[in-house]
């Protein structure tokens, strides 16, 4: 029988969508070829998170209290789960690629001498053989890969599964997991740490997200856009151009190496719509683009396009907001 250990990670005392995400899609390849989920938690002071990872399907939950790992350290992590996965005769680890998945898979992979398959949102099983399924291209296709063992690091693609399955009653045990670590061991020091979102709301959780590009011209911009973001209850997101430029931290980016996201409405605001951007905004559901180029790509994505200066536009829907 398969051993499948996810990586649920939690903030505070509960799961993040990631972690249940990447508990769901551990559930689903288990029912497939006949294993168990088992999840791993690092950091974690309490039981709570380690219960909901039972109750989003794990037979047993791992429960690393090292208050070493409260804060994430890449050398840490990488080490803590490869323990667990040693010690624990896993066949496959499954973690969410979110911003922390995209810098684990590789080096855990690695380290295991592994394959490392990443933005997973499907599977295909036959014989002894499994089949990953990932977008490629931009989106523009999907790829197939097959494995011919089990053994793997698996990302998963951030928003690509569904979580709302779960039941409350799903029976499991929890167990504590003795992982010893000096301080004077870890190379990787954290020197200083920077508040840098602009809002409180992920952009991964964000229902409405303002976003913009090099059209901005400056930093200046974005303070219109936060405004406008206030107004509708969402959050500002950027394009890479916007973020190298240093007009944004680079936390805020949208695309292929940034967030994905999948709000209800996305605003693009003097962002050309290069492939990059568009594959971290495939799920969103409306997508309102301001662009003073009438040929700019973004306009075959959007919903509804306006060819207009955002100088104009923005503080015009802000006024507008305003007396709502
Ligand atoms: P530009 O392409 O320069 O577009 C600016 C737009 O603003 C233009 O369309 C222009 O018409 C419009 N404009 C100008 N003035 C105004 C105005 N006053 N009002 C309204 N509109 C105006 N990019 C990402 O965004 N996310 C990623 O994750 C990402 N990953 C990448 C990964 C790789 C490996 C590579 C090679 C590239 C990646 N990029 C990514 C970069 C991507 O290819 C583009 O360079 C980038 O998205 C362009 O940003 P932009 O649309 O803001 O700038």
């Amino acid at each position: 029988m398969a051993n499948i250990l996810v990586f649920a990670h939690q903030q505070g005392d509960f799961l993040t969508p990631g972690g249940k995400e990447a508990l769901a899609f551990g559930s689903r390849v288990a029912s497939s070829i006949g294993g168990e989920v088992r999840a791993v938690l690092l950091g974690t002071t309490s039981e709570q998170s380690a219960k909901e990872a039972i109750a989003c399907g794990a037979s047993i939950a791992y429960n690393v209290q090292n208050p070493l790992l409260a804060e994430y350290n890449v050398e840490l992590y990488v080490n803590c789960l490869y323990d667990v996965f040693q010690q624990t005769n896993a066949d496959m680890m499954v973690v969410s690629f979110d911003r922390m998945g995209k810098d684990l898979v590789g080096r855990l992979a690695a380290r295991l001498h592994v394959s490392a398959i990443t933005e997973v949102v499907d599977f295909k099983t036959n014989d002894e053989k499994l089949t990953w399924i990932r977008p490629i291209y931009g989106e523009k296709a999907f790829g197939e890969y097959e494995t011919t063992r089990l053994k793997a690091v698996v990302g998963i693609r951030q928003k690509s599964q569904d979580i709302t399955e779960f039941t409350e009653n799903h029976i499991g045990e929890i167990i504590p997991f003795e992982y010893t670590v000096s301080k004077e061991e870890i190379v990787t020091k954290l020197v200083v740490k920077i508040q840098a979102a602009l809002s409180d709301i992920r952009l991964e959780d964000a229902r409405i997200i303002v976003s913009g590009g090099r059209g901005l011209g400056g930093p200046e911009g974005f303070s219109e856009l936060q405004t406008l973001a206030n107004l509708l209850g969402g959050t500002v997101g950027a394009s890479r151009a916007a973020c190298d430029a240093g007009w944004v931290p680079s936390n805020l980016q949208v695309g292929q190496t940034g967030a994905v996201v999948a709000p209800d409405l996305y605003i693009a605001v003097g962002i050309s719509g290069a492939s990059q951007h568009l594959a971290g905004i495939t799920s969103a559901k409306t997508v309102v683009a301001i662009n003073t180029d009438a040929e700019a790509p973004i306009f075959k994505r959007a919903n509804i396009g306006l060819v207009a200066d955002y100088m104009t536009v923005i503080p015009a829907l802000t006024e507008k907001l305003k007396k709502v």
